[in-house]
């Protein structure tokens, strides 16, 4: 087991649609277990595999006192709409009103290649939406109103990271522990 570095905004690899997991193997295992170790470590509430530089549809969560992973989802959501704050572990210090379906339906497998449902409304399914997303490159500031988006865009360009990476030409690599994003990182 090993914590790894959560890749930040700016890396190519968190817009990037990851792959079908087809091999439910000792590798797939272990990357549940990196997930899950970064994102205590973070502390975050939940990570997907894209954000550690690995693009394979894989996430994991702890919500409410609980864990779980899920691999390979695909999500049925409610009409009705939630408000709420949202951040995200590749976005360090930022926390945003985010709208997002009140309750989701995600199926998907577990590591062993068993089929699971996870049901969740309020903060696990605004997670489930908000992982889902990170497997298919889309970021929590695409789900936000457009007004909200330009506020975000404008701190993020603000951000020590964000600024540190663009003057060096390099993608933000960095791991910041504790990431204080208020129980609210994703
Ligand atoms: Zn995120």
């Amino acid at each position: 087991m090993a914590i790894q570095p959560i890749r930040l905004f700016g890396d190519p690899v968190l817009v990037t649609p990851a792959a079908l997991v087809t091999d439910f193997d000792k590798e797939i295992r272990q990357l549940v277990a990196d997930l899950m170790e970064t994102m205590h470590d973070a502390p975050g509430a939940g990570l997907a595999a894209p954000q550690i530089g690995v693009p394979l549809r894989v996430f994991v969560w702890d919500i409410n006192d609980e864990t779980g992973h899920l691999i390979n989802p695909t999500l049925d959501l409610s009409a009705e709409m939630q408000d709420g704050e949202e951040g995200c572990l590749s976005f360090p210090e930022l926390v945003y009103e985010t709208p997002r379906a009140f309750k989701a339906v995600a199926k998907g497998f577990n590591m062993h290649g068993e089929p699971v449902t996870i049901e969740g409304t309020e903060l696990l399914a605004r997670c489930l939406q908000h992982e889902t997303d990170h497997l298919n490159g889309v970021l929590f500031i695409d789900r936000m109103k457009s007004d909200q988006r330009k506020l975000a865009m404008k701190e993020i360009r603000e951000s020590e990271w964000f600024s540190a990476a663009s003057s060096s030409g390099l993608n933000p690599q960095i791991k910041i522990s504790p990431h204080n994003t208020r129980g609210l990182g994703l």
